[in-house]
């Protein structure tokens, strides 16, 4: 073996670092629609098959790519989102980091078909495992559908760990599910091999995009919440005393529309609920923060599911006691006390 040190070519860097955002599937869907909602589209549609590892297919109707822009949106770190970093503490798309078409591409087979919505004519893409096969000139609708096939068919150790179709489409499903019901502005429809799975109605009704997801048992029993003060706002819907589960997969957050993992959000549900649901259970919860861009990093994790606030036992604090003081008004907390 040489010693010599090398620069890996843009191919092998791109598959490498698609570990960091490619994982399966479902966060290949996840990075995929939020670009559509970053394009602005009022209609996704998701359609997998085997879990998603033979096809991922997204047609969305937002504002598309130019065609002078289609062969560098696949570029790693190409982003037409940010300018500098200063950028990201007013972020107000999803995506910053350019990261996800030039992995996606890397490890998959990928065909783009996208119309920008002033040019009167679109593009069409082929690339496989990263390398342009062929671009052309096509008409189709403004928008983008976005095809991927085969992933990790040229990354075989990663292919192996990818789990059975069933438990494959289980993760899309859920990430489709908390992505359908943080844009309730959106009109989203999933389908599973040939099946459609969900069809929000996309009114901005948050309540009844969760209708949709979680049927009526969850929608009838929230209650809507609404707060502002001036560390950050909320509004959303959180459980009765009625529904809880004994895991956290209704927990949903979303601080400035992205699903994310926020501790410090969780335990100020798990100490609002404390008393009026039995131990080891959790609240359900759909609840959506606003804060200062500004006061957030959101580039503290690859696929963004995580944030930190600035201020966040100030936050944790205000939070739990709103959420003390509705469910208390909702006669939930009196009640259960009464019973002890
Ligand atoms: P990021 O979202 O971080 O900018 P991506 O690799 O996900 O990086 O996308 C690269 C660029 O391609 C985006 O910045 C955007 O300009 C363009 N793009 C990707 N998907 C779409 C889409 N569905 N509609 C319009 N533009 C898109
Ligand atoms: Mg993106």
């Amino acid at each position: 073996m040489s010693e010599k040190i090398r620069i890996l070519d843009d191919i092998t860097i791109n598959k490498i670092a698609a570990g960091e955002v490619v994982e399966r599937p479902a966060s290949i869907v996840k990075e995929l629609v939020e670009n559509s909602i970053d394009a602005g589209a009022s209609r996704i549609t998701i359609e997998i098959e085997s879990g998603g590892k033979s096809l991922i297919k997204i047609i969305d109707n937002g504002h598309g790519i130019p065609s002078s822009e289609v062969s560098k949106c696949f570029l790693r770190h190409a982003t037409s989102k940010i300018d500098a970093v200063e950028d990201l503490f007013k972020l107000n798309t999803l995506g910053f980091r350019g990261e996800a078409l030039a992995s996606i591409s890397a490890v998959s087979k990928l065909e783009m078909t996208t119309k920008y919505k002033d040019e009167s004519i679109g593009t069409n893409i082929y690339l496989n495992g990263g390398k342009v096969v062929s671009k052309e000139a096509v008409g189709t609708n403004t928008g983008t559908i976005i095809l991927i096939k085969d992933i990790f068919f040229n990354t075989p150790a990663r292919k192996k760990f990818l789990k059975s179709d069933h438990s494959e489409t289980i993760t899309v499903s859920d990430t489709v599910n908390k992505l359908a019901i943080g844009y309730p502005n959106i009109k989203f429809k999933y389908i599973n091999n040939g099946k459609i799975m969900l069809d929000t109605p996309g009114d901005g009704i948050q309540n009844n995009a969760i209708r949709c997801v979680y049927g009526r048992e969850i929608s009838s029993n929230l209650i809507n919440i609404d707060y502002k003060c001036n560390l950050f706002s909320v509004d959303g819907f959180i459980g009765n005393n009625n529904i809880f589960r004994s895991n956290r997969n209704l927990q949903h957050i979303y601080i400035n529309g992205r699903f994310v993992k926020s501790k410090i959000i969780l335990d100020a549900i798990s100490e609002a609920y404390k008393s009026i649901i039995p131990i080891n259970k959790h609240a359900i919860c759909f609840i959506n923060i606003y804060v200062d861009p500004a006061k957030l990093d959101v580039n503290i994790h690859p696929a963004k599911l995580e944030v930190k606030f600035e201020k966040e036992r100030e936050i944790y604090i205000e939070l739990r006691e709103y959420l003390k003081a509705k469910l208390l008004k909702n006669n939930l907390i009196a009640k259960y006390e009464t019973y002890n």
